[in-house]
């Protein structure tokens, strides 16, 4: 199969053609530039934090993100990377250090963060001890840990945007899993730039990889010659999201372009969800009691973690 712009053997095939490594690589950057352009992710005086995993999604974001600006002029000291080391034995160890390799590489600060020092357990450590009390799966407990860690950290260094390596794959599923569970308040945080409003507790998420589809993401990691660890987290199998996965991989093989239709479709109600959600929200956001954290409720959801371990001794 050859490149459908030049005489080059194609590396992959995409809807509107095959394209070479060359072409394939000008594809997917200018596809992310288009992206962060169309929706402002990036503004002149945002300082970006790359919350990074090690993983080929936010390899590639970090280093996409990094050449947006400098092809923009724009200060690349007010780029930085920041990791959370949950505990995972025989996993995140192996990605923080392709990842810090990666950041020496592309001059990028990391900081990191772990679970350990900031809840007393490691997620390997935590995890029997919540599930034998709330039947909570790791990526739950893991997913209130990361959120909570990436923004409380994001906004102590000051950090305006937290990037993150979602792709299009990763909102299909998550669009699909708040449709199955009817979250269409969380739906309203979905797309490019996450959240209905700002508050000055949160910083807000963008999704510079938001139309690239998981292959594309790889291939691109791959091309690149990024180091990356591609094997999954040991826990990765026991979640929800895993099934929707691959319940989605198995329709898009049998009727292509699956996926962008949920994402077009989501695009086009999106407006509607945020506008809904701003109508709805009765009250403020609150503080969490204990942590002074950004809650839903008087204590947030890594608080209550918390205390189930802490009555657990
Ligand atoms: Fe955390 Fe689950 Fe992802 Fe593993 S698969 S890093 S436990 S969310």
């Amino acid at each position: 199969m050859l490149c459908h712009k030049c005489p080059e053997k194609a590396v992959i095939e995409l809807q509107h053609g095959a394209l070479c490594r060359n072409h394939f690589i000008n594809y997917f950057e200018d596809k992310v530039f288009k992206t962060i352009k169309k929706y402002q992710l990036i503004e002149r005086k945002d300082k970006l934090c790359v919350a990074a995993s090690g993983g080929k999604d936010s390899l590639t974001v970090l280093h996409l993100t990094k050449k947006y600006l400098e092809k923009n002029n724009l200060d690349t000291n007010n780029l930085f990377a920041l990791v959370i080391d949950e505990g995972i034995a025989n996993y995140r160890q192996h990605t923080i250090e392709d990842l810090k390799l990666f950041c020496q590489k592309e001059e990028v600060e990391l900081k990191i963060i772990s679970a350990k020092q900031e809840f007393n357990y490691t997620l390997d450590q935590a995890y029997p001890i919540i599930n034998k009390k709330s039947k909570k799966k790791p990526c739950n407990i893991c997913g209130v840990w990361r959120r909570y860690l990436l923004n409380k950290y994001s906004r102590k260094f000051a950090a305006t945007k937290l990037i993150t390596g979602h792709n299009l794959d990763d909102e299909a599923q998550a669009i699909i899993m708040n449709i199955f569970k009817a979250n269409t308040e969380l739906a309203a945080h979905l797309g490019p730039i996450s959240g209905v409003q700002e508050h000055k507790l949160f910083v807000r998420r963008i999704k510079p990889l938001y139309f690239c589809t998981e292959k594309e993401t790889r291939l691109y990691a791959l091309l690149k010659r990024f180091q990356v660890n591609f094997k999954e987290c040991p826990y990765a199998e026991e979640g929800y999201r895993i099934q929707i996965r691959d319940m989605l991989n198995e329709f898009e093989s049998k009727y292509k372009g699956t996926k962008q239709g949920i994402i077009q479709s989501f695009l086009a109600l999106l407006p509607l969800l945020k506008e809904k959600a701003i109508q709805e929200l009765s009250a403020p956001i609150k503080v969490c009691i204990k942590c002074q954290e950004p809650a839903n409720q008087e204590i947030c959801n890594a608080c209550k973690l918390g205390d189930i371990l802490k009555n657990a001794r």
